[in-house]
């Protein structure tokens, strides 16, 4: 399975062909372009809480949701807080309004409820999207280093498998565009979390400088937390892009400052 590059009326974005071939779901990460906000936030600024003019961003997501041919109207969405709370919702979950306040923290969010658009936040974090088509279940997953260190896709794919009655072997992942190895410079606090997290199979994912820091591929601990969970390496996707290297295209949390609009990734099941 293979993430590639899509544009649909103006609006560019990322899709897994994996999950197309196998049909039945809609999805996409978004990057920055194809939108109407200016300024630090120009111009598919997807993220309500980054002091954006609303109108612009209910714009972008109108424009967003209609290019990948999602519902705009039937969004479910979470305070991030870099756990591993993974929530089931359904369509009692779905957001009044996009501005509606949000009360639910989580991480992660999974349903079995065809039409309900499951929405995650990055810039630099990594998004996660998990479809299971046998049994026809759909999770989207905000993985920064923290959450992958408490492993967030693991809860997430142990919902699909526990609450759901998934198959981990029919579940297809797809990892988006995030911070990635060739950028991810930590101090010692995040490979010692990764080391603790999966013990030596995350030592080729740790590469230590000369400066004494290090550069972690986060994008490769969650696919091997993913095979831990029973997922077949064939049914896991990468995105190439690093939302650091490619400033034009995404936010990155760290290039920026926090200075920056957000990026989203949607999955909803048709
Ligand atoms: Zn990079």
């Amino acid at each position: 399975m293979n993430i590639t590059d899509h544009n649909t009326n103006g609006v560019p974005y990322l899709a897994c062909d994996g999950f197309a071939a196998a049909g039945g779901v809609v999805h996409a990460f978004s990057t920055r372009l194809g939108g109407v906000s200016s300024g630090i936030w120009s111009s598919m600024n997807l993220g309500t809480t980054r002091g954006d003019d609303p109108a612009c961003v209910r714009e972008n997501y109108h424009r967003f949701f209609t290019a990948v041919g999602a519902d705009e109207t039937r969004i479910v969405m979470s305070n991030q807080i870099h756990s591993s709370i993974v929530r089931t919702v359904t369509s009692a979950d779905v957001k009044p309004d996009l501005y509606a306040e949000e009360a639910d923290e989580a991480d992660g969010l999974v349903t079995d409820v065809p039409g309900v658009a499951l929405v995650v936040f990055s810039a630099d974090c990594l998004p996660v999207l998990l479809y299971d088509p046998v049994r026809r279940v759909a999770a989207a997953v905000h993985a920064g280093w923290r959450g992958t260190a408490a492993g967030i896709v693991e809860c997430a794919v142990e919902k699909m498998t526990r609450h759901y009655g998934c198959r981990a072997e029919n579940i297809l992942a797809a990892i988006g565009p995030g911070i990635s190895a060739c950028c991810f410079e930590t101090h010692e606090d995040v490979p010692d979390a990764m080391k603790q997290a999966i013990g030596s199979a995350a030592l080729p994912l740790i590469r230590p400088l000369e400066s004494g820091k290090f550069l972690v591929d986060l994008k490769g601990i969650n696919a091997v937390r993913l095979t831990h969970a029973g997922l077949a390496r064939g049914h896991i996707a990468v995105s190439g892009d690093c939302t650091a290297c490619l400033p034009e295209k995404y936010w990155s949390h760290r290039v920026t400052q926090g200075r920056r609009g957000s990026q989203i990734a949607v999955i909803q099941l048709l």
